[in-house]
């Protein structure tokens, strides 16, 4: 269990609750805000059969504080009493459920102790993906796209194994890494997230793998600490520098507009998802006093390093631990990597 997102949700599903910018490009998006009373934050998400989902996550230390809470009446609030009372802590939610905004009665659930890791993912003959293998946290909606990542990782590293590309012990260690890193760079999003809305009460350098941080970070470690810092040691102050660098993955100032005029003031190049990471000090340089543009390039700079994960094609682009994978239909496997590919990635890593 990861102690710093001890955390508890619970929710329920609605009827005719309004939609998110309805008639603008973000209809039907989820809208997300943290409690006004810093415990916490909260989702509402519109559901296929248009239903909605209605949600609150709180560290559990807060949660049980208020389930503990007796009301006026002297009795403690059922779940769904605890449940509605945290609506007045999202102005924004109760504006979308609105007038006619009516909860499902008894579809109120709840969840807690989710943010936990198996101490490993692979062994002779398995491999362990999603949920069974490691939970982050449900914010940011990391769970579907770790476990697709995750069962993409056990397919290729299993057909590596039958066809004796590798050895069935280094296919498992390929796979630990992959999904030890997809998780540790989710965790840092969330983490610099939680810290940024002040629900970050307890230290997080015993929820981090050092081993998985340093392979999750390897594109950021030469831009972010310089060439000369080899040193491979977790310290507060790197993972502070981490989580800082991370938070602009999610940064909502980003849109459209911001991105167009970077393109036309600095070229297509730096926004492509195929140019190198170019480093807090180079956009800094390149940008100047413009404050819109550094936001656009960190935030690009950091999607750069996660499309790892997140595109099934970019799974196959960097070498891990000397090996690259192949990533396309009827041939999944690993390649051992020569040594001038490593250097070509190094060099792009640079
Ligand atoms: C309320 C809520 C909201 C969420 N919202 C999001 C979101 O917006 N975006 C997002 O990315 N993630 C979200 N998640 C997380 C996401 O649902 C999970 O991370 C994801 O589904 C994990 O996939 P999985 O295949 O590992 O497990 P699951 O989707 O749980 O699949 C496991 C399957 O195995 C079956 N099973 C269990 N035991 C057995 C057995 N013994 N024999 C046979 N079958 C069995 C189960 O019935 C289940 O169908 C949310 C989770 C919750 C609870």
């Amino acid at each position: 269990m990861r102690e710093s997102l001890r955390n508890t949700a619970v929710w329920g599903y609605w009827k005719d609750v309004k939609r998110y910018a309805e008639g603008t490009k973000k209809a039907n998006s989820g809208w997300f805000e943290a409690l006004t009373d810093e415990t916490g934050w909260s989702w509402t998400i519109p559901r296929h059969n248009g239903t909605t989902s209605i949600g609150f996550v709180m560290h559990q230390n807060a949660s049980n504080t208020k389930k503990g809470t007796v009301m006026a009446d002297g009795k403690k609030p059922t779940l769904t009493e605890h449940y509605l009372d945290q609506l007045q802590f999202v102005p924004g939610a109760k504006e979308l459920v609105g007038e006619n905004g009516k909860m499902i009665p008894g579809s109120i659930k709840s969840a807690a102790d989710y943010s936990y890791s198996a101490s490993r993912y692979s062994g002779d003959h398995f491999r362990i993906v999603g949920d069974a293998a490691n939970f982050v946290d449900p914010f940011f909606s990391s769970g579907v796209h770790i476990a697709m990542t995750g069962a993409l990782s056990a397919a290729l590293t299993i057909c590596a194994s039958i066809k004796s590309e590798v050895a069935e012990e280094t296919a498992q260690e390929w796979h630990d890494t992959k999904v030890g890193i997809a998780h540790t760079r989710f965790l840092f999003v969330v983490l610099g997230a939680y810290q940024k809305m002040h629900l970050q009460a307890y230290p997080i350098l015993s929820d981090v793998n050092a081993k998985n941080f340093d392979e999750a970070f390897k594109m950021f470690r030469p831009v972010i600490y310089g060439l000369a810092d080899s040193s491979k040691e977790l310290t507060d102050a790197k993972v502070q520098e981490m989580m800082d660098t991370c938070r602009s993955f999610f940064d909502p100032y980003v849109n459209e507009e911001h991105v167009k005029a970077v393109r036309q003031r600095y070229g297509t190049e730096v926004i492509q998802m195929e140019s190198p990471v170019l480093g807090r000090q180079k956009i800094k340089d390149l940008v100047k006093d413009d404050a819109d543009a550094e936001r656009v390039l960190n935030k690009y700079d950091v999607l750069r390093v996660f499309s790892d994960d997140v595109e099934a094609t970019h799974m196959g682009r960097d070498p891990l631990l000397g090996y690259i994978a192949t990533v396309k239909r009827g041939e999944l496997g690993l390649t051992k990597v020569v040594a001038e590919e490593v250097r070509v990635s190094d060099a792009q890593a640079k």
